[in-house]
C-alpha cells in the first residue's frame, strides 16, 4: 500500500515559477489558496504527475500544514492504495478544435458558425467615409440565425452621417435586436428631434456622452436616457457628481487616453484583495483559459471596414467588396488576435498566478498596451 497526495479535479492550479508561487482555485466555491516555496514545489510535483504523487511517511510529516490545508478545505488529501489514483483533472483544448476548424471551408459549416457572432458595433465618425449602410443592413439581416444579441451605434458626428443613421435606425426598429446608441451631447438634441423613436421604443437604449465639462445642465432633467461622463481625474468626477446628485442613470467612464497614472492606480488598479473577492464559475474559469469573454464574438465596423475588435488594425473585410457574414466570422475565428487574447498570452500576466481569475483583457488595456492594471505584478 502506498500513500498518494492528490488534488481534486475541481482544484485549478496556476504557477509563477520564477517566484516559486502557485495558486489553487477551487471552482466549486471560488476560494483561492496561495502556496510558496517548498509547498509550491510539492504542488508542482502533483501537477506534473496528473494530480497525484506518491509520498513517504517523512513527506507526510514535512508537508503536514499543506496536507491539512488540502483536507480542511476539501480540495485534496491523502489516498492509500497500491495503484496510482486516476483523477480526471481539468484540461481543455480549444486550440485543437480551432486547428480542425481551419481545415474546413466556411461554406461547409452550416449555420453553426453564426453562433459565434454576439455583438456588432457601428461607428459614425466625423472624418470617416460615409458608411455603406445597405451593406450593414445586409449583414444584420444575414445575422438572423446568429447569436447576435446586441448592436452598438457610436455617433461622433450626427450631421455628417445624418441620412445613414436615419436609414439604419428605421431598419433596426423592425430587427428586434437590442440597440445601444451613444451620441455626443452636442448632437443629442437634433438627433432626438429627428428620431424620437430612439427614446420611446424599448429596443433602443440611449446614452449621451459628456466630456471636458462641456454640457448644458438642462440635460440632467432629460428622461429615458443615460448620461455617460468621461473623466480623467478626481476633480472632474467631483464636478460631475455634484451636478447630477439624485440622478441614478449616470455612468462614469475613465478616459484612458487622458488619465494620469496616479489616478488610474488609485481608482482602477486591482489589488490582491480585490482578486481574492472575484467569484467565477467553472465555465468562466475555463473560458478565461481559452478565449476573451469581453471581446469574443464582437465585430466592429468603422470607415467601411470590418474589424474583430475596437482597437484592432487588422481588417477582416471591406464593405467596398462583396460581403459574406459566415466568411467574416470564420476569418475572425481564424485570424483574430482579439477574440482569443487571454492573459496567458501577454506579459506580465502570463507568469502571474491570477491569470485565469482576473477579468478578461479589456479594450482599454489593448489601447494602452498595458495588461497589468493591477498592484500585483508591476
Ligand atoms: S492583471 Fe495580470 S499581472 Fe495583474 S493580477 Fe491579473 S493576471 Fe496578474
Amino acid at each position: 500500500m502506498y500513500k498518494w497526495l492528490y488534488l481534486d479535479p475541481y482544484a485549478e492550479i496556476t504557477f509563477n515559477h520564477s517566484r516559486k508561487r502557485c495558486l489553487v482555485f477551487n471552482v466549486l466555491d471560488s476560494k483561492k489558496y496561495l502556496f510558496e516555496d517548498k509547498e509550491y514545489e510539492m504542488i508542482k510535483r502533483i501537477f506534473e504527475n496528473d494530480y497525484s504523487t506518491k509520498i513517504t511517511d517523512s513527506d507526510v510529516k514535512e508537508y503536514k500544514s499543506l496536507i491539512s490545508r488540502f483536507e480542511g478545505n476539501f480540495f485534496g488529501g491523502i489516498y492509500s492504495s497500491i495503484d496510482k489514483p486516476l483523477i480526471l483533472y481539468p484540461i481543455i483544448n480549444i486550440q485543437r478544435n480551432l486547428r480542425k476548424f481551419k481545415t474546413i471551408s466556411s461554406r461547409d459549416q452550416g449555420t453553426d458558425i453564426l453562433e459565434n457572432l454576439l455583438e456588432l458595433s457601428i461607428h459614425f465618425k466625423e472624418n470617416n467615409s460615409i458608411l455603406k449602410i445597405d451593406k450593414i443592413i445586409q449583414l444584420i439581416r444575414d445575422a438572423e440565425n446568429s447569436s447576435l444579441k446586441k448592436i452598438n451605434i457610436y455617433i461622433d458626428s450626427y450631421s455628417t452621417h445624418k441620412k445613414e443613421v436615419e436609414i439604419l435606425i428605421s431598419f433596426l426598429k423592425t430587427a428586434k435586436i437590442k440597440t445601444y446608441i451613444e451620441i455626443n451631447i452636442k448632437d443629442y438634441y437634433s438627433f432626438i428631434n429627428d428620431l424620437p423613436v430612439t427614446k420611446s421604443n424599448e429596443l433602443f437604449a440611449l446614452r449621451v456622452i459628456i466630456a471636458d465639462y462641456d454640457f448644458n445642465e438642462k440635460i440632467v432633467g432629460e428622461k429615458n436616457v443615460t448620461l455617460k461622463f468621461k473623466m480623467s481625474n478626481e476633480e472632474e468626477y467631483n464636478y460631475y457628481t455634484s451636478k447630477v446628485s439624485g440622478r441614478i442613470d449616470c455612468d462614469f467612464e475613465i478616459d484612458f487616453t487622458k488619465a494620469d497614472a496616479a489616478f488610474l492606480r488609485e481608482n482602477l488598479f486591482l489589488n490582491e484583495e480585490d482578486i481574492q473577492e472575484i467569484k467565477l464559475t467553472k465555465q468562466n474559469y475555463d473560458a478565461n483559459k481559452t478565449l476573451n469573454r469581453n471581446l469574443f464574438g464582437k465585430l466592429v465596423i468603422k470607415n467601411n471596414t470590418v474589424y474583430s475588435g475596437e482597437n484592432s488594425s487588422n481588417a477582416i473585410a471591406s464593405l467596398d467588396n462583396d460581403i459574406n457574414l459566415k466568411q467574416i466570422i470564420f476569418d475572425s475565428l481564424c485570424r483574430s488576435n482579439d477574440w482569443f487574447l487571454i492573459r496567458n498570452n501577454v506579459k506580465p500576466c502570463k507568469s502571474c498566478v491570477y491569470k485565469n481569475i482576473c477579468p478578461p483583457i479589456s479594450e482599454n488595456e489593448i489601447q494602452l498596451k498595458k495588461y497589468n492594471l493591477c498592484n500585483v505584478l508591476n
